[in-house]
């Protein structure tokens, strides 16, 4: 406490903790994970300021920030569907698409369950773009033992409330790319602070979340919106700006024990998993092979619009909850900045029928079995 009340600046040990657990050369620290993102994809822009490539692949369903930040950037989105039973891109879709004016690939890795990286890795390697990692709901999720972010050419983490590690706010862009790193370090240098009045805010919520919003006060902390997974309401503007320094120790703290924080969201993960391999009323969501998930969430879907929002009704208490409720072609401010293709039906799909588990540490094993037998019973 005593650190953050002097505001000691420790975004030099946040920076390297998050770069030697990615294994990345750089590393830069945002207001939040979405300014991280727009800065990325201005650098990528700029990449590519000699060509034709002002394109970027976004999967169909995923936190709308990600398609603010595309527009922020100035490039247009072209849309991919998803495999509706891993979340992943369709990659026969994916392949269809015409690569000549594609700039970068984001990958989603949405609830800590890493996409089909490897496949968008030698993808983009061979089609001449660049692969964006977002690891913003996957840090400490790994394939093959590789983590995530650090896939491609670039990762984005987020620090923001109900991500893996959080300082209520706050976002990363790592890279390898020396292009990328040169340019966003030319950003970062340029940019304003949060204003002194936005910085009294955030230290007063930071205080309100850590010391007033005891979660045991609850029937259960998901009541409290450390649940939200990023907006799910379409933000245009994008602001890109320094990360607020006296939110770095929280964000240390919780990297120095990242391993045992996952552990303990994935021990909720399998459970749920487990428990529900019986249950012939849900769908269960696949989890590629050779990939050990974070399960910032356990995602699964339910039978239809209907019975999720009879489900949510009844027992949101329980912190069970939907994900963002639109697929990104139905988001009305995108789709003046959309290219190519617009119909993805899978990513409709998801967005009707998707409900997400919670996995953070105050979930006790009696209310996994609550959620469990809540969902045996639909
Ligand atoms: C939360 C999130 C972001 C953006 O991070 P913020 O810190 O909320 O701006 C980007 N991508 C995904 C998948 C996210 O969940």
């Amino acid at each position: 406490m005593a650190n953050i009340v002097s505001g000691k600046n420790h975004n030099e040990v946040l920076l390297q903790l998050a770069k030697g657990l990615l294994g990345m050369d750089a590393g830069f620290l945002f207001s939040t994970g979405r300014g991280a993102m727009t800065a990325l994809l201005a650098a990528v822009k700029l990449q590519n300021s000699d060509n034709d490539r002002n394109e970027v692949i976004v999967p169909a369903y995923t936190c709308y920030s990600v398609a603010s930040s595309v527009i922020n950037a100035g490039l247009k989105i072209r849309l991919c569907d998803i495999d509706p039973r891993t979340l992943s891109y369709d990659e026969q879709q994916l392949r269809q698409i015409d690569f000549s004016r594609v700039a970068a690939i984001i990958s989603a890795n949405l609830y800590g369950l890493p996409n089909d990286l490897p496949m968008l890795e030698k993808l983009s390697k061979s089609e001449g773009f660049l692969l964006i990692d977002d690891a913003a709901q996957s840090l400490n999720a790994k394939i093959d033992g590789r983590y995530l972010g650090s896939f491609g050419d670039a990762g984005i983490l987020s620090l923001d409330k109900g991500k893996n590690v959080t300082s209520i706010q706050g976002g990363l862009a790592v890279t390898n790319h020396p292009g990328l790193a040169e340019l966003l370090s030319q950003n970062v240098e340029r940019l304003d602070p949060l204003s002194f009045k936005r910085q009294a805010i955030e230290f007063i919520k930071v205080v309100i979340y850590y010391f007033f919003l005891n979660p045991y006060a609850y029937k259960l902390p998901a009541n409290i919106s450390f649940s939200g997974l990023g907006e799910t309401r379409f933000e245009t503007d994008v602001e890109v700006s320094k990360y607020p320094a006296f939110l770095s120790s929280l964000a240390t703290a919780q990297f120095n024990r990242i391993d045992q924080i996952t552990q303990s969201r994935t021990q909720r993960g399998f459970y749920y998993d487990e428990a529900l391999q019986s249950n012939q009323s849900i769908t269960k969501i696949d989890r590629l092979v050779q990939t050990e998930p974070a399960y910032l969430r356990y995602p699964l879907l339910v039978h239809d619009a209907n019975q999720r929002s009879e489900l949510l009704d009844e027992y949101r208490e329980y912190g069970i909850s939907a994900s963002y409720p639109k697929s990104l072609n139905c988001v009305d401010e995108i789709a003046g900045h959309l290219v190519g293709e617009r119909a993805c039906p899978a990513a409709e799909v998801i967005a009707r029928q998707i409900v997400t588990l919670p996995t953070h540490a105050y979930v006790r094993e009696t209310d996994m079995n609550q959620i469990i037998e809540i969902l045996a019973g639909l």
